[in-house]
């Protein structure tokens, strides 16, 4: 019941605002502004949370903000959306296209901000009225592309004291209308390693009289993605795969010196944890049979986003009272990164997939692509949807689970 009178408050909520938000996507998409340098942006959703009476607070960097709507007894939830653009040229020939040379929201942030602000908006009436049983945290996250935002969000304090965080990202495989979800990992892993290693070098006509370093380099080469396959589960498709390796110059020569280095993929969350320190151990041991030093950098990129079941569940729920019951479609892990998976380690949550392909021309126009743009009715759906979430989470409580069963 409480379902079918929030579907008419947003409809009539949208019959006035959806115009003011293409427009508002629109003036984003022209100023597309780069991680940590999204100050405009900043601005201009401040201008308008502050326009309704909210209260926003910009990060201390001057890009990204958080602000409370509600101040009810029930739980927090968050909702977060990120705002930054990618550093390519759009290629679009539409009256909106970038005006700034070599930046282009080409990740669909544009279309997060904007949903997010009409959610804003949107909880903002709902919380005058008396209507929202707790606290919406609306987090609008600089650089996620970076990415690093969701850490600098995290380091002031932007998830303390919420239950459960929920996101959405643009997806063009899916139709406009449907919502892509899946429970357990969404997105993956990606690191990067690099090894040094290093011997006393010397003849090739002696090589037991100093460390074989191309040898050895070899054998770390192929050794370690072989015996992580033994030593790694193999559902959590952990891979080491190498992409660059340099080492000598002469062909008599022994080098004393040699580099690789290549990227860590991984679907699963544990055995992201564990990578590093087993790559080291690893990396040790074969070396050390074969007498030369070595030393590696490991960078981290970010983990994989684990959805949180209970909150996936709330996901569906709301796609289906705000959308329909055919609304909701199974998507897959892909092998793409998201920061978003920073909040996930602590507190449980969500991140769904919202369909921006157009039924009718049925071109899938790629994200991280110049030509990349959404079907704009994308924009009511997707506010529809995550203001939905944010009250169906609030309506059903959200236990404050362990940070340990949240990972299970
Ligand atoms: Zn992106
Ligand atoms: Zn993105």
């Amino acid at each position: 019941m409480r379902g079918r009178e929030l579907r008419g408050e947003l409809d009539a909520f949208l019959a006035e605002t959806e115009k003011d938000l293409v427009a508002f996507r629109r003036d984003l998409h022209m100023h597309p502004e780069l991680a940590f340098a999204e100050y405009r942006t900043t601005q201009r959703i401040a201008e308008r949370l502050s326009a309704v009476g909210l209260v926003p607070s910009v990060l201390p960097r001057g890009t990204g903000l958080i602000c409370d709507v509600g101040s009810g007894d029930g739980p927090t939830i968050a909702l977060r959306a990120d705002i930054d653009a990618l550093p390519l040229q759009d290629e679009k020939d539409t009256s909106y296209r970038s005006t700034v040379p070599g930046a282009c929201h080409a990740c669909g942030h544009d279309v997060h901000t904007t949903i997010l602000l009409g959610t804003s908006l949107f909880l903002a009436q709902q919380a005058a009225a008396g209507l929202l049983p707790g606290r919406v945290r609306l987090i609008f996250q600089p650089a996620e592309e970076l990415p690093g935002g969701a850490l600098e969000v995290m380091a002031h304090g932007g998830i303390s004291g919420v239950d459960r965080i929920f996101g959405l990202h643009c997806d063009p495989r899916v139709d406009v209308g449907q919502i892509g979800l899946k429970a357990g990992p969404i997105t993956s892993a990606c690191d990067r390693l690099l090894i040094r290693v290093s011997g006393p070098g010397g003849h090739t006509a002696r090589p037991h009289l100093t460390a074989d370093l191309v040898f050895a380099l070899a054998k770390i080469l192929t050794e370690l993605p072989a015996a992580l396959s033994r030593r790694v589960d193999p559902r959590s498709s952990l891979s080491l795969v190498w992409g660059r390796v340099e080492a000598g110059s002469a062909a008599n020569a022994i080098p004393d010196d040699g580099v690789a280095e290549g990227t860590v993929r991984c679907l699963d969350e544990n055995a992201w944890h564990a990578a590093p320190d087993l790559i080291k151990a690893l990396l040790e041991s074969v070396a050390g049979a074969y007498g030369v030093e070595a030393t590696m950098e490991y960078t981290r990129g970010v983990p994989p986003v684990v959805n949180d079941e209970v909150s996936v569940e709330m996901l569906a729920e709301a796609a289906e009272r705000a959308l329909g019951s055919t609304s909701v479609v199974p998507t897959q892990q892909s092998l793409g990164g998201e920061d978003f998976a920073w909040y996930l380690e602590s507190i449980p949550g969500a991140f769904a997939r919202l369909g921006t392909r157009s039924p009718e021309n049925g071109v899938t126009y790629d994200i991280h692509q110049g030509t990349f743009d959404v079907d704009e009715s994308a924009i009511p759906t997707g506010v529809r949807f995550m203001a939905t979430t944010a009250l169906t989470a609030l309506w059903e409580g959200a236990p404050i689970l362990p940070i340990t069963s949240a990972l299970a």
